[in-house]
């Protein structure tokens, strides 16, 4: 079998790389100042776990590899200005939006997208940072050299928000998971809940979207797509060419995991159809120090990142699956007493669900 390397050694490299061990493909998740020269990657398959990447001896190098997949994809999508452009070109919804040119722009921006708006990098921004919603009047205080950086969308009123996971592989084939319901708070994911019986219009619209896009970039693996719900309908909110936080759960929810899903597909290994046999859970772990209690419940499934632990920093997440949706919501309302206090109203957002 061949050996994958993954860009970026952060815990989604992490996670493929345990995903590669039954399988028996050997995954090895690189920073990007490793030694190209000491690492044996010409038989390899390159992946990668973030869109943007440094340019470093290693970075430059991989780039002219011939098996890096979906290499012209990576930045083209990390750039919010080029995705928008292709989700407008292909006539998907998404939140009505345009480039921050200049502080000229401003009137006919509020005039357009609304009195309060929200801005984001075009590059680098993650789990919300680096976005600010402004009005008329504050306008001022954004600094110079965030023009023609950001771009500025309309600030969607929607009632839920969901996430499609699907991988495409090399003969045009596409395989999808049931859709997730997400809990954002502050930017950041704090929860996910999948069901293995989706809502099928929601469904049939978002497997519409998100293969349109994927046959369009003759995409190679597992994508994300982050969808707003509203009465008319799913609007697109972002796209990531890679396993994607959303899709934790399947590691323990699905007969094949996202991890296992990208492996297969750029090693173009069978893509079956991923079973779901129940609901599951994911809850992210904030900012928190691991807990040995967390493991007396039964039905939790941590998965710790190792990573040092810090303020707003995911450091590791639990994933509970059970086709008894009473033992799950029991397990859930544990973990509210053994988690800090902010864990509860993303726990009860959950329990909502069933
Ligand atoms: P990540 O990469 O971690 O998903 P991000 O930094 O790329 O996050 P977005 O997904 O663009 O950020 O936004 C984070 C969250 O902010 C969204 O999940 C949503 O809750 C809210 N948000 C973003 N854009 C809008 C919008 N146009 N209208 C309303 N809410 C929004
Ligand atoms: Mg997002």
């Amino acid at each position: 079998m061949k050996t994958v390397y993954v860009l970026g050694n952060g815990q989604l490299g992490r996670m493929l790389r345990q995903a590669g061990e039954p399988l028996g493909i050997t995954v090895y998740p690189i920073g990007f100042d490793a030694k190209a020269d000491t690492l044996p990657i010409a038989q390899s398959v390159i992946t990668a776990e973030i869109e943007l990447w440094p340019e470093t001896a290693l970075t430059s190098e991989l780039v002219q590899h011939s098996n890096f997949v979906n290499r012209d994809i990576f930045p083209y999508l990390a750039d919010r200005l080029t995705q928008k452009q292709l989700l407008d070109r292909l006539q998907l919804a998404t939140a009505p939006w345009q480039l921050l040119k200049d502080e000229n722009e401003w009137p006919h921006i509020f005039s357009s997208l609304g009195n309060l708006v929200i801005i984001k990098p075009r590059t680098g921004g993650y789990d919300g940072r680096k976005q600010w919603r402004l009005s008329k009047d504050k306008t001022t205080l954004l600094p110079n050299k965030c023009y023609g950086e950001y771009i500025v969308e309309k600030i969607i009123n929607f009632s839920a928000e969901i996430s499609l996971i699907g991988a495409r592989g090399y003969d045009g084939c596409t395989v999808f998971y049931p859709l997730t319901h997400n809990l954002h708070q502050e930017g950041i994911l704090r929860t996910s809940v999948a069901f293995p019986q989706p809502d099928q219009m929601q469904q049939a619209q978002a497997e519409r979207m998100l293969s349109t896009i994927m046959h369009e970039l003759k995409y190679i693996g597992v994508m994300a797509m982050e969808c707003f719900v509203t009465p008319n309908g799913l609007i697109i909110n972002e796209l990531a060419p890679r396993v994607h936080n959303s899709g934790h759960w399947t590691q323990n929810g699905a007969s094949i995991s996202q991890f296992d899903l990208h492996l297969r597909a750029v090693l173009g290994l069978p893509l079956s159809q991923p079973v779901i046999l129940a609901p599951s859970v994911m809850l992210n772990l904030i900012g928190v120090s691991i807990n040995n209690d967390w493991l007396k419940q039964p039905l939790v499934h941590l998965h710790w990142y190792d990573k040092e632990v810090r303020p707003n920093r995911k450091v590791g997440h639990f994933n509970l699956t059970d086709s008894d949706s009473k033992r799950l919501t029991i397990a859930l309302k544990e973990l509210v007493t053994i988690l800090p206090p902010e864990y509860s109203s993303s726990i009860s957002w959950a329990i909502d669900k069933f």
